[in-house]
């Protein structure tokens, strides 16, 4: 470490006034680009690695308008009134499509933002979703080794981020609005396997809707295999605008850790996180390797215009390719 680098790590470790402006400065350094940026940035993680880990890691996700950062604000509020220290971190699959960002445009958390006990960051921004999910993964452990009691990660719910965001949290949350078809929809894509807990909110719309609402989750739920053998998702109701039910989030959240922290499998989840993780990053690396190799780069050409039009299989194309990565 260069001793900028070295008084930046101290600086995270020891609570203070510089620790915020420390922490940016890592994330930041984490989302570059450039080459040298990225080496400093591993050795940082790498130095913060063994203060990490302590926090309690929930992934929140719902559409645009579920009500995500009125929950997220009215929860990190009353955690912080508990004693805790939260960090807000996001993964925003637009912010690669679309160049603009579902979750980062408006002004967000105005009154979490200006809690000393909170750190919030948008969605990095730049590359594939895989790799904003990994540089959210990894300023997620830079914000455990800051001391933040609570990880908090809010995520849209489309596409393929809520996968990359239930694979890097200990609880995985659907934030629903209460109206019938949603549920449905969810179980399409498949996401209702990863929920450890459904949240129903705005319930003071309409009470009478929440509850049916609440009921068909209830019976969704019960037709798919949990995510954890020791644990049922709970489906629960409130209101983020009115700040009604907070406590009793945070109660199956503590419900919740303990059943899993007793049959041992909350550490078995992030071992199998970890390794995940790895296999993920292997896989970007080898794909990057793959398409940076000159041999490759010069085949590759010719040999896509013989699959399509018949002349080689897809298959012995593919294979010709990979034999390059073989011999070097
Ligand atoms: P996000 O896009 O998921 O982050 O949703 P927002 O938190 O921005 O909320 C979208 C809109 O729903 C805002 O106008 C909120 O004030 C409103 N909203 C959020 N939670 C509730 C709630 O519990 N009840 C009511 N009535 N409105 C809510």
């Amino acid at each position: 470490l260069t001793p900028a680098d070295q008084q930046l790590v101290d600086a995270i470790l020891a609570a203070g006034a510089a620790q915020r402006r420390a922490l940016a400065k890592v994330i930041t350094l984490l989302e570059s680009t450039r080459p040298d940026h990225q080496t400093r940035a591993q050795q940082v993680l790498d130095t913060l690695l063994p203060h990490s880990g302590k926090a309690i890691r929930i992934g929140i996700s719902g559409v645009p308008g579920a009500g995500k950062s009125t929950f997220i604000e009215a929860l990190g509020l009353w955690l912080i009134q508990q004693g805790k220290r939260v960090a807000v971190l996001a993964v925003d699959p637009s912010s690669t499509i679309s160049g603009g960002s579902i979750l980062g445009d408006k002004t967000r958390m105005e009154q979490l933002c200006q809690r000393e006990e909170a750190f919030i960051r948008p969605s990095p921004s730049a590359g594939s979703l895989g790799g904003v999910a990994e540089k959210t993964r990894e300023a997620m452990l830079v914000c455990e080794a800051a001391g933040y009691d609570v990880v908090i990660i809010e995520t849209v719910g489309v596409g393929q981020s809520e996968t990359a965001v239930a694979g890097m949290v200990d609880m995985f949350c659907l934030l629903q609005l209460p109206n019938a078809g949603d549920d449905l929809q969810a179980i399409k894509k498949g996401i209702v396997e990863m929920a450890d807990m459904v949240i129903i909110n705005k319930a003071d719309i309409d009470p009478r809707a929440t509850r049916v609402a609440q009921a068909q989750w209830k019976k969704a739920l019960h037709f798919v295999r949990p995510a954890s053998p020791h644990w049922t998702p709970p489906v629960i109701t409130l209101s983020a605008l009115h700040k009604e039910g907070i406590s009793e989030f945070w109660a199956q959240v503590d419900k919740f850790c303990a059943a899993l922290q007793s049959s041992g499998e909350f550490a078995a989840r992030r071992q199998r996180q970890a390794v995940d993780w790895m296999w993920s990053m292997i896989d970007a690396g080898l794909r990057q390797y793959f398409h940076r190799h000159p041999t490759i780069r010069a085949s590759l050409p010719e040999i896509s215009q013989a699959v399509a039009e018949g002349r080689t299989t897809p298959g012995a194309a593919a294979w010709r390719l990979l034999a390059v990565l073989q011999h070097n």
